[in-house]
This record gives C-alpha cells, sequence and structure tokens, in this order.
C-alpha cells in the first residue's frame, strides 16, 4: 500500500470547509492533512503569511483567492473572508483555508470557526505548526529547554488596534523566568524591551529574531533585551518575523 493510504485521512467532503495550518514556510512541515488537502481543493483562500513553495503544491485547477495585504493593499475583512468561505462551500465546493502556522495561533482561526458553525457549513481545523515553535528550532532555538524555562509565553505585538495590547502584565512577565515568544513584535519591539525593563528583566536577556524562519530567505539577528532596539534599527529585519526573549534565545 501507498503511504498516502496507509494513513487513513479522512475525506475532504465536497461542501465543507477545511481551515489548516501550513507551518512557518518550509513544505516539508506541512501535515498530511495539510498536503491532502492541498492536492484535493477546488477553492484555496490564502494570506499573505503563505510561502510560494506551499502554493506550488495547489491542485493546478484549484481556483486560488488571496485575502491578505498584497503592494499595499489592505487585507480583505475578516466579514469577508467569512462570507467567501460560506459562499464556496454552499456551492458544493471543497473550500481549503490555508493559514499560516498554525490556524488557532494568532490566526483567527477561531472566529472563522464559529462563523462556519452559525452558517451550518461542516468544517474541520487541521493544525499546523507554529512559527513559535517550529520557526525558532529552524534557528536552532528550543523553546524549552531544561533548567533555563519552566513556561513558554506567547504573545501577539499587535493588538486589534495595531499598537502593543495593553492588558499585559510586565511586571510578571518580567519576573517569570517564561521565554517570551512574540507574534507581529517587531513593529512594537522597542516598546516591548523598554516595558520590560522598566518592570525590571535584565538588560542582558537574550533576544533572537528570527525571519522568514524555515524557508530559504531565513536569517537570525540575535542580541539583548538592551540592545535589540538598535540592532534592530540597524539590520532592519524583514517581516515576519517570530521574536524569543529569554535565556533559550542564546
Ligand atoms: N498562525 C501563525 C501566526 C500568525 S500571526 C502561526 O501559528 O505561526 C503572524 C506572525 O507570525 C508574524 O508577524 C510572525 O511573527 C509570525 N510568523 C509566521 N510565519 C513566520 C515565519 N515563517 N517566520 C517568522 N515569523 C513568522
Amino acid at each position: 500500500m501507498e503511504w498516502p493510504n496507509m494513513l487513513n485521512l479522512p475525506k475532504f467532503q465536497a461542501g465543507s470547509v477545511w481551515i489548516a495550518g501550513a507551518g512557518p514556510g518550509d513544505p516539508g512541515l506541512l501535515t498530511a492533512l495539510a498536503l491532502q488537502a492541498l492536492q484535493q481543493a477546488d477553492v484555496l483562500v490564502y494570506d499573505a503569511l503563505v510561502s510560494p513553495e506551499i502554493l506550488r503544491l495547489v491542485r493546478p485547477s484549484a481556483k486560488r483567492i488571496h485575502v491578505g495585504k498584497r503592494r499595499g493593499q489592505p487585507s480583505a475583512k475578516q466579514s469577508e473572508i467569512e462570507a467567501v468561505l460560506v459562499s464556496w462551500a454552499r456551492g458544493g465546493h471543497r473550500v481549503l483555508r490555508l493559514k499560516g502556522g498554525d490556524p488557532f495561533v494568532f490566526g483567527r482561526g477561531g472566529e472563522e470557526a464559529l462563523a462556519l458553525r452559525q452558517a451550518g457549513i461542516p468544517f474541520r481545523i487541521v493544525p499546523g505548526i507554529t512559527a513559535g515553535i517550529g520557526g525558532l528550532a529552524y534557528a536552532g532555538i528550543p523553546v524549552t529547554q531544561r533548567g533555563l524555562n519552566n513556561a513558554v509565553t506567547f504573545i501577539t505585538g499587535h493588538g486589534s488596534d495595531g499598537a502593543l495590547p495593553d492588558d499585559l502584565d510586565w511586571l510578571a512577565l518580567a519576573r517569570s523566568r517564561s521565554a517570551l515568544v512574540l507574534y507581529m513584535g517587531l513593529r512594537t519591539l522597542p516598546e516591548t524591551a523598554m516595558r520590560l525593563l522598566a518592570a525590571g528583566a535584565s538588560p542582558g536577556t537574550p533576544v533572537a529574531v528570527v525571519s522568514e524562519a524555515s524557508t530559504p530567505r531565513q536569517q537570525v539577528l540575535r542580541s539583548t533585551l538592551g540592545e535589540c532596539t538598535l540592532a534592530v534599527a540597524r539590520a532592519n529585519p524583514k517581516a515576519p518575523a517570530i521574536i524569543v526573549i529569554g535565556q533559550v534565545a542564546a
């Protein structure tokens, strides 16, 4: 038996939506479910974070709908994306909603799942490898390491209004030995560093900024909490970038 059959994957039913993670970029980090969905989907709805290496795997006859930011144009509104998913599924198509990383980690997969449930559309969630774990691993950074940290905190640097979220407990974050993993955190890194330092974190705390993790374009910028603002201003790392603050970054 060929391995795809041995996996006994569920069927991608017509009229349903799969909300799938594509991982951080390397096609080798796709799950078997995501790969099957790419090869069977009638309609692909994807955003800017899905790498060109992965888009090449889509069934050639599939209709592609790009809903991310492109050349300065704003991305589609969340409600518009949800309407697109519902209408193609109602049309009897197999709709693959593909997202970078994991769909439930700062990916709005939950909002889309709720909209599909409300519309009565059958759907499946296909988890993916998130940038804050697998992307860091490709830079040689273990998100936990015995003796260094007992916890990991995933933080968005970009709340719904675009600013650093104002409900973070900086004192607790600075005091904890949790590794801090910042998604969408490049622009607000100076403010994040300032707040952590003001809350008592050590300026020598290692920081790593991993751009385009797991793609052939991956770059890693290593610095410290005290120096990362200057280092980022100088090196101007590319987005998307995943940032980790803590001893594991070293
Ligand atoms: N659902 C995604 C995260 C979406 S939020 C996931 O689980 O990975 C978008 C942020 O993810 C980016 O700003 C960046 O911080 C991070 N990210 C996603 N892919 C990345 C990659 N290949 N390299 C570095 N960071 C990445």
